[in-house]
């Protein structure tokens, strides 16, 4: 038996205890994490600073205090979200009891990326924990200090039967993906992510695929220039462009292109100083693969300013592209490093068809002053999400779901929406033995009064306020009952 499969047998043989259906199990697993972000910080620090450059301080910005306030959100209100749920009755349930019940699935398999490797492993698993299933860690070997910690670390604080972490590349992730789970969650690229669907798809698995993509990132002309862009350079340049939600290039009218130049290259100047290589705040990209990938994407365009780089660390400058064509080869994927190309569309409107044109993205991103206008776009495009007026920090809101459309993704978490996707929500009728007049109407022999009675009870909308349901409803019930007993003898 190989590693893999070991691991998967004794998270599902653990998983098969029942030891996760107490809530109490749970929150215990959760506050131990909690401790795990809190202890092992200089590890966490070392490991990730080793992998991507990432700066001491930058960390807890980017990873781990997103992480410590999910757990505490997941704890707070474990109770109130794995409670019933009670639905709205009808004149046909009025005497049952109707919820849902959210319940654990099994064993979930988590698979993480690279670029904010804590983040994208971690947070799936707080929802996996909650939800009270058993889950196979799988971190990104791209990272792979971090997954050495994950790896070592992780077991001296979780169940390690329930939730173990198993390290390694293409050829471990893809053993893992022949067994069976009960839920699939992988963040990463597209590519990866149609093989992940298919294997799960063996086993018909459901998957939450959190991916990435081109974020367009429109400016209006009427917007604080200076704003707007020292928001777009920290959102770009923020873990050297390695940000699934990172905007991938900017659209905005000719007459303000060389402002928007000038001004990124300000907020760039202020971010990361006239020597962004020797700034502790910025990153580098995350290896040589990547770092040829991402330098290639300047060949045919325009630089404004950045552009330097240097293979030996993987470093590439903040870098402003100009004038950029839709068939230059920076536009042709997904960039996720420190180049941002800007694209000039005449009006909104063509740059509304410049993003329908393309894949649904991850995030849209709109800069601009006037409410109808961002109103016109929401209602105009489809992405992920959406954010106006900044970058980012749709991700720090866990009371909205988190997610991609289309070629971006399928699926969503953060905070309840993580809880709700890696539980089953199961409906829940419990009816009585007695009111059996009421079933007379489905029984043969099928009559044309009987179907008058059912069309009565099924499609009548009784639009009742709160007092009504509690009052009105009951009795619109027995009315129809004693009727029903009268008429159906
Ligand atoms: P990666 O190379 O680390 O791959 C992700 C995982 O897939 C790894 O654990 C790896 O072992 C596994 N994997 C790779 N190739 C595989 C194969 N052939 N078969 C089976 N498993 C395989 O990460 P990546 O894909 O380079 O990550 C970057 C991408 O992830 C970007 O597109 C980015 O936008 C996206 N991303 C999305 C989110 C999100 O929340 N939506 C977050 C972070 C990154």
């Amino acid at each position: 038996m190989s590693r893999e499969q070991l691991a998967v047998e004794r998270a599902r043989r653990a998983f098969l205890t029942g030891r996760t259906k107490p809530l109490e199990y749970r929150i215990r697993q959760l506050k131990s994490l909690q401790r795990f972000l809190v202890e092992r910080k200089t590890e966490i620090a070392t490991a990730l600073n080793k992998d991507l450059h990432k700066s001491e301080h930058g960390i807890p910005l980017f990873e781990t205090l997103s992480l410590e306030g999910e757990i505490s959100l997941t704890v707070n209100k474990l109770a109130e979200w794995a409670a019933p749920r009670p639905v709205e009755k009808n004149l046909l349930t009025i005497s049952d009891q109707v919820y849902i019940q959210p319940e654990p699935l099994g064993v979930v398999l988590v698979i993480g990326a690279w670029n904010y490797p804590w983040a994208v492993t971690i947070q799936p698993l707080i929802g996996a924990i909650a939800a009270g299933n058993a889950a196979v860690v799988k971190p990104s070997e791209v990272s792979m200090h971090t997954a050495k910690i994950m790896e070592d670390l992780l077991p001296l604080y979780l169940d390690k039967e329930m939730y173990p972490v198993v390290t390694g590349g293409v050829l471990e992730t893809q053993e893992l993906l022949k067994q069976r789970f009960d839920h699939i969650f992988y963040t990463g690229n597209s590519t990866v992510g149609k093989l992940v669907m298919e294997a799960a798809s063996h086993h018909l698995t459901p998957v939450t695929l959190e991916l990435g993509g081109k974020s367009p990132c429109y400016i209006d002309s009427s917007c604080d220039l200076t704003i707007a862009c020292r928001r777009i350079a920290w959102g770009k340049f923020s873990n050297c462009g390695q940000t699934c939600i990172a905007p991938d290039y900017v659209l905005c009218n000719p007459a303000i292109q060389d402002r928007v130049v000038e001004e990124i290259r300000k907020a760039v100047k202020e971010f990361y100083t006239d020597d962004p290589k020797s700034c502790t705040d910025y990153g580098r990209i995350i290896n040589q693969r990547h770092f040829k990938r991402v330098k290639a994407m300047m060949e045919d365009s325009l630089v404004a300013f950045g552009g330097e780089n240097d293979e030996s660390q993987n470093y590439i400058a903040p870098t402003v592209l100009k004038d950029v064509k839709p068939e230059a080869k920076v536009m042709q994927e997904e960039i996720f490093g420190p180049i941002l190309p800007i694209i000039t569309v005449s009006s909104v409107d063509e740059a509304i068809i410049f993003i329908n044109e393309r894949e649904k993205p991850l995030a849209l991103y709109i800069f601009s002053p006037d409410t109808k206008l961002i109103k016109r776009m929401i209602a105009e495009t489809s992405s992920g999400g959406v954010l106006a007026n900044d970058c980012l920090v749709q991700y720090s809101v866990s009371s909205l779901p988190f997610g991609g459309v289309g070629n971006s993704g399928m699926g969503a978490y953060h905070g309840k929406y993580g809880f709700d996707q890696l539980s089953h929500l199961r409906s829940c009728l419990v009816k009585s033995l007695s009111m059996e007049v009421a079933n007379k109407i489905r029984y043969p022999p099928h009559t044309a009064k009987k179907v008058g009675w059912a069309r009565f009870f099924i499609y009548r909308q009784v639009n009742l306020g709160r007092l009504g349901k509690l009052v009105l409803l009951p009795l619109l019930a027995l009315i129809a009952a004693i009727a029903l007993q009268r008429f159906l003898q």
